[in-house]
Order: C-alpha cells, then structure tokens, then sequence
C-alpha cells in the first residue's frame, strides 16, 4: 500500500530529530570539579563530534540519580573515591559494562568485578614527614605509625573522612580487625592535635611545627609544589610512599560509572573507553598530579620526579567492603574526640 505524502511527512519529521539527538551527545553527572573535566571532554568532542553536558554537583547525584529514576537524563556519573562509586551500586544505580578495551586498559583490582564502575586514576594515601626532624627512612610503613616514637608528633585530618576510611579499611583487609583497632588506637595516642582541616592543612602544620608526620594524598603535595602561595610549605615536607618494600602503597581512585538509566548508552561507552586510552588518560592525570589508572601509560611531570608509586593491589571492591567496619572502629576509639 502506497503511504499517503502527508503521513509519510510526518513520519520523517517524528523520527529525525530523535535519532540525531541520541547520536550526538552525553550527560555526566560529577563530583570532579570542571577545570578537570573540561580539558578531556574538550579533547573527545573534538575527535568524536559527540558533545559532552555535565551537570556539575559536591553531594546529592546519587540521591538524584534515584530520585529520577528511569527518566534520569544521565548516563554518566563521575566521582573520586571508593566509596562514591560503591554507593551507586548499592543503590543499584549503575549497569555493568562488558567492554574489551576497559578491561584491558584498566586492571582488575581498579574496576568492579562486574563492570559496575571503572578507576580512571589514582592517587596514593601518602606519609608527609618534617625533612627537618624526620630523617629520610626513619618512617617507611603505615604500621609504624602506631609506635610510641611519634608520640604527640602526628597530624591527620577527620579520621571519617573517606580518605581515612579507606585506609583503615586496607588495614583490616591486611591484618584483621582486632590488630587494626590495635594500630588505629595507637596513631590517635600519638596525634598532636585534635583531627582538623584537610589534607593540605596537614602539610602546613608540619611547615609550621605543629606536627613531625601527617597523612595525605600525593595530589595535595603536587598541587601545593606547584602552587606559588603553597610551594614553600610544601618544600619543608617529604613525601613518603608507605610501604613501598613490601605490600606497597594505599592507593585511592577517581572513576566512572554507567548508569542503569542512560539514555545515550553508546556515546556513554564511547567516552568511556576514550578516558581509558592514552591521550586521555594522560590529561586527566596530570590536571591533578594523580596518576593514570592504566598501567601503559607513562608517568609524566612533578609526579614522575617522585619516583615510581609501587600500589597495593589489593582490591577497592574489598575496601568498600570494610568501609562500615572502618566507620565503627574510628568510634570505638574515638579517634576524632
Ligand atoms: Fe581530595
């Protein structure tokens, strides 16, 4: 049967615009903040033609995720730590993705064994000592920590603070809950001050004599050595990667996570594998001094100068798991009272 001009019309004008609409673009949701992303996205708009939107937040997108349920306009969510991207999946917010290039390029103790969520790069918990009153090699693990040594000497930030959490939660998976409480009630006998501030302000008390030993992540001290204002402070202090001789380094990660929603699922996968490649992964690293979750590509910049980063590889999912625990063990010792 021949179709009538105006239907077949109108059919054209019902379908063309939708499909190219769906062809075109992809909607994040992040917690990294734009000058980060912008450069990346920038980079795959160019050699894609797909257009990125991002919806920029601090907290609340998985609860608006939930909330939008299946008409949620996102297809992408990044975030930096475990915990964030654990939480989407326990909301079961998030789709498995089964992709070769992702799971070549990104190794298996950084990505969900389910493809729930993948590290685009990560970022060592590191020890910040005084270069004056901390000899080189005196402190080399986070077990030491804990020894009478450094009585009165350390400063962290909130010992709830994710960062923290997931460090504990790396020492429970190592040495078991009751030795951990062991551990984490001795480094609070030997803090110097009530925990405060944010990782930065640890390496500034140590500038200012405060305290002789702080925990911090290594972006903070690249950020700082290349920040004019904040390069002497950081000048003062050395940065120690724990436990470098033996288990290696507790490492934390920023990632991303298809949504169970998205829309645009295949631009989704498309930026996604793209932020695993080289040319990505090297920008979004060195926008933050972090280093690139894929093992092939090469270290560049201040955070090459460190020396090379030996990670524990025990796996995040793990950490995630014990993060509850970790939760509970930072109040039975009151670490932050
Ligand atoms: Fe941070």
């Amino acid at each position: 049967m021949r179709m009538k001009p105006v239907a077949s019309a109108l059919l054209a004008f019902l379908i063309m615009p939708l499909s190219a609409h769906a062809e075109e673009e992809v909607n994040i949701y992040s917690y990294r903040q734009a000058f980060l992303l912008e450069p990346l996205l920038n980079a795959f708009t160019e050699d894609t033609g797909i257009k990125t939107n991002v919806v920029f937040a601090k907290n609340g997108l998985a609860e608006r995720l939930a909330r939008e349920g299946r008409n949620s306009p996102a297809d992408l969510v990044m975030t930096v730590d475990i915990s964030r991207l654990n939480e989407l999946v326990e909301k079961d917010l998030t789709a498995s993705v089964n992709n070769d290039t992702l799971t070549a390029n990104i190794p298996a103790h950084l990505r969900h064994p389910e493809g729930k969520w993948f590290a685009l790069t990560t970022r060592g918990r590191m020890i910040y000592t005084s270069k004056e009153r901390v000899a080189e090699g005196e402190l080399t693990t986070y077990e030491q920590l804990a020894d009478n040594k450094w009585d009165d000497r350390i400063c962290t930030r909130s010992g709830k603070h994710p960062y923290n959490i997931a460090l504990i939660a790396s020492m429970i998976a190592h040495h078991g809950e009751a030795d951990t409480e062991t551990w984490l009630q001795g480094v609070k006998d030997n803090l110097a001050r009530r925990p405060q501030g944010g990782d930065r302000d640890q390496i500034k008390a140590i500038a200012e004599g405060v305290c002789d030993v702080a925990l911090g992540n290594s972006y903070y001290y690249g950020n700082m050595l290349e920040d004019e204002n904040q390069r002497p402070a950081a000048e003062k202090v050395r940065m120690v990667f724990p436990n470098s001789d033996g288990r290696g380094t507790h490492i934390n990660i920023s990632g991303i996570a298809l949504t169970k929603s998205a829309p645009n699922r295949d631009n989704a996968l498309k930026l996604m594998t793209y932020l695993s490649e080289s040319k990505a992964q090297h920008i979004y690293a060195e926008a933050n001094t972090e280093y690139p979750a894929n093992p092939k590509v090469e270290v560049t910049g201040v955070v090459a100068s460190w020396g090379e980063l030996k990670p524990d590889t025990l796996s995040l999912q793990t950490i995630a798991n014990n993060r509850e625990a970790a939760v509970r063990m930072v109040d039975r010792v009151g670490y932050d009272n």
